[in-house]
């Protein structure tokens, strides 16, 4: 029987992950991601670069490529891959499944405020605000731009913006460790936390120190993704792949 081809919708660990365990129960992944990555860490099994030029481009590749379902592994803010892979798996007439990881969710002695996007988490930092900044490089710009705060920014590939000199470039790559993010919020004096809810342990440690230092945290809830079939857990995704 010839094996099942799996679009992987990438870009994540989670989504490497995905790739290995479908790989190794027989199916065919093939993972696309976005190419915005310099090196990227790349998943097993066959992979594909870049854009699809939106839905319609997408739904022409499954159609095209024999696919029998879509396995979104997207990160938890990629909403608009995820509504063209809901939206082309349907017309192609093939299953959506996605993989979610659990939101983070405070716990007691957690200063957290929650905003529902990147323009609440800019206009809510009080002047004077040192910040530490882990949301990605592709939406710093409103951050960098406002008067009265600073801080660092942390993120796995530099950006192309030149930081202005009150902000301090910090390249690295998760996971982090409670001690190493506990050293960076005192060793940089920092006041807030700015963090999307990525959920998932990798970055979760920031979160437990900034609890520590008793220091607020302005929580980036997660944009809308479609329905559709979700889990939480890699395993149970490959297994409804079986069905
Ligand atoms: P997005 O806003 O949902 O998507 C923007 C466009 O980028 C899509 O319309 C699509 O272009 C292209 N694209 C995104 N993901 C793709 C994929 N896996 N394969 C092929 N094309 C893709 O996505 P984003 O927030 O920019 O994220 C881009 C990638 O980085 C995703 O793979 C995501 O998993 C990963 N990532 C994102 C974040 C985050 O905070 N947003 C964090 C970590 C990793 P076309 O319309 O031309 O098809």
């Amino acid at each position: 029987m010839p094996r099942k081809r799996i679009l992987i919708l990438g870009g994540t660990s989670d989504a490497r992950r995905l790739a290995s365990e479908l790989l190794a129960a027989g199916f065919e992944p093939v993972t696309s991601l976005a190419g915005v990555t310099r090196e990227p860490v790349l998943p097993a099994g066959d992979i594909r670069l870049g854009g699809f030029g939106g839905e319609a481009g997408l739904y022409t590749y499954l159609a095209s490529g024999g696919f029998a379902a879509v396995a979104d592994a997207t990160h938890p803010f990629a909403a608009q891959i995820s509504q063209h892979g809901f939206n082309a798996a349907r017309r192609a007439g093939i299953p959506y499944l996605r993989l979610e990881r659990q939101a983070w969710v405070p716990v007691n002695g957690d200063r957290w405020t929650l905003v529902a996007d990147i323009k609440s988490a800019v206009e809510i930092l009080p002047i004077g605000a040192r910040v530490m900044l882990t949301i990605g490089r592709k939406e710093i710009a409103p951050f960098l731009a406002r008067n009265g705060i600073s801080g660092i920014v942390r993120m796995i590939e530099a950006t192309p913006l030149a930081l202005p000199s009150h902000w301090q470039l910090i390249l690295a790559r998760p996971p982090f460790s409670l001690a190493d993010e506990r050293h960076l919020l005192i060793t940089h004096d920092i006041s807030h936390l700015v963090a999307k809810n990525s959920g998932g342990p990798q970055t979760e440690a920031k979160l437990v120190a900034a609890r520590e230092l008793n220091l607020p945290v302005i929580m980036i809830e997660r944009p809308a993704k479609p329905a559709g079939r979700v889990f939480t857990c890699i395993s149970d995704l490959a297994g409804a792949l079986k069905d």
